[in-house]
């Protein structure tokens, strides 16, 4: 039996969400706060209603993506709308915390409904692209019961826990590292910049230094994983090496007045680390540190650990 879906939110992404669908010949209904967006699905073969609820009605599968929890929490708490679920699957693909995929599917569950918490890695002009991954959490009985239909959205997309939250907090842990990356680019172009450098050239440097950077960054993850944080023999630089090099850059800093407020925090993990740990230690080692909490369980490396 084909499933019919409903595509609750036409802005950029519900847009691209439900013109995917109709693309692959998938029934799909389409419902839009500002009907006017749904004009070009409805061109497409989308069918829409006036009423929200209606909509829904005539689906199994719910995708919602609007512009953020609370604006999903008016659309489906009115009354015609969350009786209307009973029975339904309903994905939220709006962006937004685990706290909040967690109450969701709480609530979502209580109308009788089936719910998978999902996390679009991806933008618009990506969505029915092999390589596009939109991230699920929750029933994987509900994600593969749906799989053919969430390929269709991104052929890299992937149930990556049985927790409702988990799949927003990988969004959040994939784009943490994205940022990383970001604002170290923002403090290096400044470091290039003040010493005269084009940033052609640190961006045709930064090219050939990445495949090092990548290797670097991907040991950190394995190392941490099998908490292989003391120095050994296939560390690739320890800390107290990666230390000497950074204190470069506070001196940077310090003499062509740049911005320090985050050489500062790194700064103060690394001497955090090396105090624990001594300069032998890999840089994995600094890993217990950033979970926080009492400094018992930030651990201490011993270099038989
Ligand atoms: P958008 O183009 O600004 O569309 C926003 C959508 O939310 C529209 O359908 C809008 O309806 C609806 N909306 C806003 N406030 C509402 C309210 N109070 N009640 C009902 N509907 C409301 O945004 P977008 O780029 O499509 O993003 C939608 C979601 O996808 C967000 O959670 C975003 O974080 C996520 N996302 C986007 C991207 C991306 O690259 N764009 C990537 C990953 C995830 P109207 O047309 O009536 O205003």
């Amino acid at each position: 039996m084909t499933t019919t879906i409903c595509v609750i939110g036409a802005g950029r992404m519900g847009s691209s969400l439900a013109r995917t669908l109709l693309n692959a010949g998938r029934p799909t209904w389409v419902w839009n706060r500002t009907a006017a967006r749904c004009a070009p699905l409805v061109a497409l073969g989308a069918k829409t209603a006036n009423a929200l609820a209606d909509a829904v009605q005539a689906s199994e599968l719910i995708l919602i993506n609007v512009i953020d929890h609370d604006a999903s929490a008016a659309l489906l708490r009115q009354e015609a709308v969350s009786s209307a679920l009973s029975g339904r699957t309903v994905i939220q693909l709006t962006s937004g915390s685990a706290r909040l995929a967690r109450e969701e599917a709480l609530w979502v569950e209580a109308q009788g409904a089936r719910y998978l918490d999902g996390a679009i890695m991806a933008t618009p002009d990506f969505i029915g692209r092999p390589e596009a991954a939109l991230l699920y959490s929750g029933s994987l009985a509900s994600f593969e019961a749906h799989r053919d239909i969430l390929l269709t959205l991104g052929g890299r997309s992937a149930h990556v826990g049985d927790v409702p939250g988990q799949a927003s907090a990988l969004d959040t842990a994939l784009l943490t590292q994205m940022w990383g990356g970001l604002f170290g680019a923002l403090q290096g172009m400044a470091v290039a910049d003040a010493e005269g450098l084009s940033l052609d050239v640190f961006r045709d440097q930064l090219s050939a230094f990445k495949p090092v950077v990548d290797a670097a960054l991907y040991d950190t993850i394995d190392r941490t994983a099998a908490r292989r944080f003391a120095g050994d023999a296939e560390t690739l630089a320890s800390l107290g090496a990666h230390h000497s090099a950074f204190t470069h850059l506070l001196e940077a800093c310090e003499d062509q007045g740049l911005d320090q407020g985050l050489p500062r925090e790194m700064a103060r993990l690394f001497r955090e680390g090396l105090s624990r740990n001594g300069p032998e230690a890999d840089f994995a080692s600094l890993a217990p540190l950033l979970r926080g909490g009492p400094s018992s369980e930030a651990g201490e490396v011993r270099p038989d650990a």
